[in-house]
This record gives structure tokens, C-alpha cells and sequence, in this order.
């Protein structure tokens, strides 16, 4: 089955990546891939990136995603055009969020962000500290976990939703209990743990396994269902999985078309009518095996660009006899406290 299909005939709902100055990042980490060194930012061609949003018009649910790189390398008053134009000409529900690594949300930022408050959120990259070490920062001086934290802080004042991805890698896979406490004691609501998905040309030593990131997932869900941090702090995917909700997360969806429910925009030239993910997959083919496995309406097969470990599938029913145990109990908190 292609997943090549209908891409064009879904209104209701698109999420349009804006990679407006690529991959330039103003951070090193040493388990991401796509940093490139710092351009020239002159370049930006507004006429072209209005046409190209004036496209989607139609859509009833557009989130614009400025990601990276670091999206906050851009200059503020090209955003500013964009939103002002974005906020006059898509008119249906329009929503906005910053992929950002937390250190350049300086005031120039907070004062246009208090322009656009009610439709911009924050998706701030922010990992426990065990694996700051291999975070690096390249252009700022200072403690980089206070700055971020500090910038946290003062954006929290005037953006409601602020939220933490993290990925869990080699190296922090064991500090993450630590960490969503202190993000519930910061008054953070939202935290969304990624596992790190190498390209596959570049496993390395922050790799680990789907049955790694599984265990992690179990043993954290359990430690947060059993201290009722539920009550408090959000955790992607665990909440979406409890729900029994897979509709916003593309790696448990089962959509043969959920990668094309995004689009990708670098530049004029440059643009994908999916995700950023399967640029370099031409064509794809969801794979019989997962077509015929019976928990295919739940695992959905995950991301069709990653190279799927040898634990993988094994993992996946190991989580999904977890959740369905979990959801069958009912009342979580009576099973996690007897
Ligand atoms: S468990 Fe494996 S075979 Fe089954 S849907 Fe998921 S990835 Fe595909
Ligand atoms: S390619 Fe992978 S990461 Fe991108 S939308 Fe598809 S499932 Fe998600």
C-alpha cells in the first residue's frame, strides 16, 4: 500500500514545518546530526513564504512549527512579518509554535511573542542533566541549564503553554524520574520524551534500543502514576497511550498517510509535502508485516524512515500489554499504591 495518497484532499488539519534558516544552530549537541554553521540570515524571501502559506488557507487547523536548527537564530521582524500575515490570511484556527533550544529567548523575542500570545506556544529542547555534558554551546557564556531555566521562567509569564522535549539517549536514559520532578516543581505541565532516532548511516554511542526506551517508559510511567505526578505534569507519549489517543503522535499513528499531515519549508526551492523525516525516502511502502500485525491499530508501525531494531516489535506489545493492563485496572492509583 502507498502511503502516496489522497495527500491533497484532507482540509482539516496541517502542520507546516518552517526551516526558514535550515539547520544553523547556535548549539553543538553531540547526538544531533543536522547543526550547520552559522549563514547569513539576508535571504529570507517573505513574498515567496506568504505564497506558500496562502496555499494552506483552506486548512481548518494550521499549526505553523518554526523549527531548525535554532529557529530563534531568524530575525524577529521577518517573523513578525510572517505572523502578521499568517494571523490576515488564514483565517481558520491557526496556532503557532517555536522549536527552540531555550537560550536566545532574549526581550526582543518576549515583546513580539506578547503580540501573538494567544496562538504561540514554546517546545523548548531540554534534557536531564545527567547528559548536559554533551550539550554544547557554542555562541553564549554562562551555565546553560540556568540560562534556559531563566528564559523558562520569564516567557512563562506571558506564554501559558510552555512545554520541554527531551530526548533519551544513552547517556540520560536513567535520569528522567529525577528530572520530570523537577520540571513539576518548575510549574512545568508538559514533557514530551523522544527517543534518539540516529540516521541510520550514524548510529553511534547515544543509540539505544526500542526495547531500552520501552523499559524507560514502563518503569517512569509506573513511578509517575504511583507519586500521582500525573496530576501535575504531562508526559508524551505516556498520556496519549493512556488515552488511548494516537491521533497526535506521528509514531504511534496509524494513518497510512500520518506523514504527509506535515509539510516542510526551507525556501523557495526547497519544500516537501511531508515531513522533514522522509525527505530522502522517495517512496514508501508500509510494510506487510505491519499491515498484518495485530497491533497495527495500536503501534502503528512507528516512523517509517527509522530502521527498526531487532527489540522492536517485541518492545512495542511489551508496551501495549502494559497500557492495556494499566487502562483495564481503571483506577491507576489503587493499582499503583497496593
Ligand atoms: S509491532 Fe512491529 S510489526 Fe507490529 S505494527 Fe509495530 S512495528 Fe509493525
Ligand atoms: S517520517 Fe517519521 S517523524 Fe516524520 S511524520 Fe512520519 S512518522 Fe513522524
Amino acid at each position: 500500500m502507498s502511503l502516496f495518497k489522497n495527500l491533497e484532499h484532507n482540509f482539516d488539519y496541517i502542520t507546516l514545518i518552517l526551516k526558514l534558516n535550515g539547520n544553523m544552530c547556535n548549539m553543538r549537541c553531540a547526538y544531533c546530526n543536522s547543526h550547520e554553521e552559522l549563514k547569513d540570515l539576508n535571504n529570507i524571501n517573505l513574498n515567496n513564504i506568504f505564497n506558500y502559506l496562502a496555499g494552506f488557507k483552506d486548512y481548518k487547523n494550521i499549526l505553523v512549527l518554526f523549527h531548525g536548527g535554532e529557529p530563534l537564530l531568524s530575525k524577529p521582524e521577518d517573523i513578525e512579518a510572517i505572523l502578521d500575515f499568517a494571523c490576515k490570511n488564514l483565517i481558520n484556527k491557526i496556532n503557532v509554535q517555536f522549536q527552540t533550544n531555550g537560550l536566545l529567548l532574549d526581550d526582543k523575542w518576549l515583546n513580539l511573542f506578547k503580540r501573538f500570545r494567544n496562538i504561540i506556544s514554546l517546545s523548548v529542547s531540554f534534557d536531564p542533566p545527567v547528559g548536559d555534558m554533551r550539550r554544547y554551546v557554542t555562541s553564549q557564556t554562562g551555565n546553560y541549564r540556568e540560562i534556559v531555566m531563566n528564559n523558562i521562567y520569564k516567557f512563562m509569564g506571558i506564554i501559558e503553554n510552555i512545554g520541554v522535549i527531551s530526548v533519551c539517549h544513552k547517556y540520560n536514559i536513567n535520569g528522567f524520574k529525577n528530572f520530570v520532578c523537577s520540571l513539576k516543581e518548575a510549574g512545568i505541565k508538559n514533557l514530551t520524551i523522544n527517543k534518539y532516532r540516529p540516521d541510520i548511516k550514524n548510529i553511534n554511542n547515544f543509540y539505544i534500543s526500542e526495547a531500552e526506551y520501552v523499559d524507560m517508559l514502563i518503569d517512569l510511567a509506573s513511578f509517575w502514576i504511583g507519586q500521582k505526578l500525573y496530576k501535575k505534569i504531562n508526559i508524551q507519549p505516556l498520556n496519549s497511550l493512556f488515552a488511548g489517543e494516537t491521533n497526535k503522535l506521528c509514531l504511534f499513528k496509524t494513518d497510512k498517510d500520518k506523514c504527509f499531515a506535515f509539510r516542510t519549508y526551507f525556501n523557495a526551492a526547497k519544500h516537501y509535502k511531508f515531513c522533514a523525516r522522509m525527505a530522502d525516502a522517495k517512496v514508501y511502502e508500509m510494510s506487510k508485516e505491519c499491515l498484518d500485525c495485530k497491533i497495527f491499530s495500536l503501534c502503528g508501525g512507528g516512523c517509517p524512515v527509522e530502521k527498526k531494531d531487532g527489540t522492536f516489535c517485541e518492545a512495542r506489545f511489551k508496551l501495549f500489554n502494559f497500557i492495556n493492563f494499566i487502562r483495564s485496572v481503571g483506577d491507576a492509583d489503587k493499582k499503583f499504591e497496593s
